[in-house]
């Protein structure tokens, strides 16, 4: 090639016996290659044997023309883009391109490309050596194609061997499926059963294969379940099977097992089929069963004891009822006799004895009181009260109530006051409606230091007025709040060390403003005094 490079242009017209110009000459016409040269614009000047064989063109018809009739249409661009390179001094190896043969078939030709220099070095025009590389192009693209061939083969083939394992593990995820599996076509035939539908049924799944699925229906269901099944074909949609019914599928043997079913119809190419999920829930029945017995032996444990408490309650107030009944006689008895000896009748008395008989008289009356709440609360829990409701004016049996607690309260000291009061009235049993207010205020009185006061104040809000005691006293902590109005409840230190009364008073206020209908609650802080509260409904006239 480096000879080509420095020598002249070839023309087969070169004269000159045994001239450096004829040797090449020869040797060019030897070369398998094309050997072509063209001159700046392209126009051939030198076509050898190669070339004839390469392009189909003799040398005749090649010399003189453009080297561009060569060109695969439209790849005359680079064409011109090689030659331009040429031109400016640059040499080109083995550049694998397209050409046109004369007729007209492609070839793909290794393309090698000088510039020819004169002596003074100038370019005078351009030689191209062509090799034809179709027939390896040919093979290389047959061997790429087959390799991509092989390629897709083998990924075929990972793609179907996942897809065996797969449809393996999805048919052993079905055969070890908790529920028993069928598929039924459209004529009620079992096509498929899994493991789990033999032990559900009892059947081996050579006999269940084939079975119509209706004789797994109790007989009294038989007819009906045949309509339901071709209905759900058509209806094309999952749903469970006998909703909120008590399922049960007929096993071999006859007996019966209950079951809960869903159904999905499937489409194949031999019609609708029906996928059926049919689970054994014996297990939870027999639970739901167990705890339902339970539930009920609870319930009725519960009912027993209720009643035996309800009657132990009642035997409990009848007993206290009659024993303070009998105690209530002798007591009056020795207050009226204490009464007649303080008054000195029959004789006069020492200051001891006036003293004796006061203690006498005072304890007497205190143990009258308690008899008398005890009574009251047992009659009241053995439904003996009845109320005797009426219209009361609120103020005036307010201001009865603060009048009778007055000798008490200026005993100890305590201001009873009245606070506001609307003209109202109410709806009450006046003896009973008294005693309430007469509890919380002699409670009032009773846990108010001296110099404090109590005050009574009603409002009305809608169809109840309400009343309210409220003291400056020792006040109730949150706890016992709780508890105050339980029977013999009495609160311990936080009463400031008072301790007279029963603790009934507040149980029976309890009681009877609710056989009034109305609710009582507290409001209270220690060291910061009391407010009791009751409702009592508004009389409708
Ligand atoms: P008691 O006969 O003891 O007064 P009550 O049922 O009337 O019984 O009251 C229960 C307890 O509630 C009382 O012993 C007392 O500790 C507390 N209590 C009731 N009223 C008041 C009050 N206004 N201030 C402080 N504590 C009170």
């Amino acid at each position: 090639m480096s000879d080509l490079k420095s020598g002249p242009s070839v023309n087969r017209s070169l004269q000159g016996e045994g001239s450096p110009e004829q040797w090449l000459a020869a040797i060019t016409d030897l070369s398998e290659d094309a050997i072509v040269s063209e001159s700046l614009t392209g126009e051939i000047n030198s076509w050898n044997r190669g070339a004839e064989r390469l392009f189909g063109y003799t040398s005749e018809e090649a010399i003189g023309k453009n080297v561009r009739m060569l060109a695969e249409p439209g790849q005359e661009k680079e064409f011109d883009l090689l030659l331009g390179r040429v031109l400016h001094g640059e040499r080109i190896d083995h550049q694998e391109v397209f050409r046109r043969h004369k007729d007209g078939t492609r070839l793909f030709v290794s393309l090698s490309l000088s510039p020819v220099r004169d002596a003074q070095g100038k370019i005078i025009g351009v030689v191209k050596i062509a090799r034809d590389i179709t027939q390896r192009k040919i093979t290389q693209e047959s061997l790429d194609e087959s390799q991509r061939a092989l390629e897709e083969l083998r990924r075929q083939q990972e793609r179907s061997r996942a897809e065996v394992i797969a449809s393996r593990r999805f048919r052993e995820m079905i055969e070890s499926a908790p529920d028993a599996i069928l598929e039924v076509n459209e004529a009620g035939q079992i096509l498929v059963a899994n493991k789990t539908a033999e032990a559900t049924f009892g059947y081996e799944r050579s006999e269940l294969v084939g079975l119509g699925v209706d004789s797994l229906v109790p007989i009294a269901y038989r007819h009906a379940h045949a309509a339901h099944r071709s209905s759900f074909a058509r209806a094309g949609k999952t749903r469970p099977m006998g909703q909120g019914l008590n399922l049960t599928a007929v096993r071999k043997d006859g007996s019966e097992v209950p079951v809960e079913i869903s159904l999905s119809p499937i489409t194949t190419s031999t019609g609708v089929q029906t996928i059926a999920i049919i689970r054994d829930i014996s297990e939870r029945r027999r639970t739901e069963e167990q705890v339902r017995s339970l539930q009920e032996n609870y319930m009725r444990e519960l009912q027993a004891r209720h009643e035996e408490a309800e009657r132990l309650n009642r035997l409990k107030s009848e007993f206290l009822a009659s024993v303070s009944h009998e105690l209530r006689t002798p007591l009056h008895t020795i207050i009226g006799f204490a009464e007649l000896l303080v008054e000195q009748a029959e004789g006069p008395l020492n200051a001891t004895q006036l003293r004796f008989l006061e203690h006498i008289r005072r304890d007497s009356e205190h143990l009258l009181g308690l008899i008398n709440d005890v009574l009251d609360l047992s009659g009241m829990e053995a439904d003996g009260l009845t109320l005797h409701a009426e219209d009361l004016n609120l103020e005036q049996v307010i201001q009865q109530a603060v009048d009778g607690i007055a000798p008490y309260a200026s005993a100890r000291v305590v201001e009873v006051r009245r606070g506001e009061i609307p003209s109202a009235k109410v709806q009450a049993d006046a003896g009973r409606l008294r005693q309430i207010l007469n509890n919380l205020l002699s409670n009032g009185v009773k846990f108010t230091p001296a110099g404090g006061h109590v005050e009574v104040s009603a409002v009305l809000d809608g169809r109840f007025a309400e009343v309210c005691v409220r003291d400056t006293g020792v006040g109730i902590s949150a706890e016992e709040q709780e508890r105050i109005f339980e029977k013999f409840y009495q609160v311990g230190n936080a009463s400031g060390g008072v301790r007279e009364g029963t603790g009934l008073g507040l149980a029976i206020c309890r009681q009877l403003v609710e056989m009034h209908g109305g609710t009582i609650y507290v409001a209270s802080k220690p060291g910061e005094g009391s407010c009791f509260c009751f409702t009592l409904p508004l009389s409708t006239v």
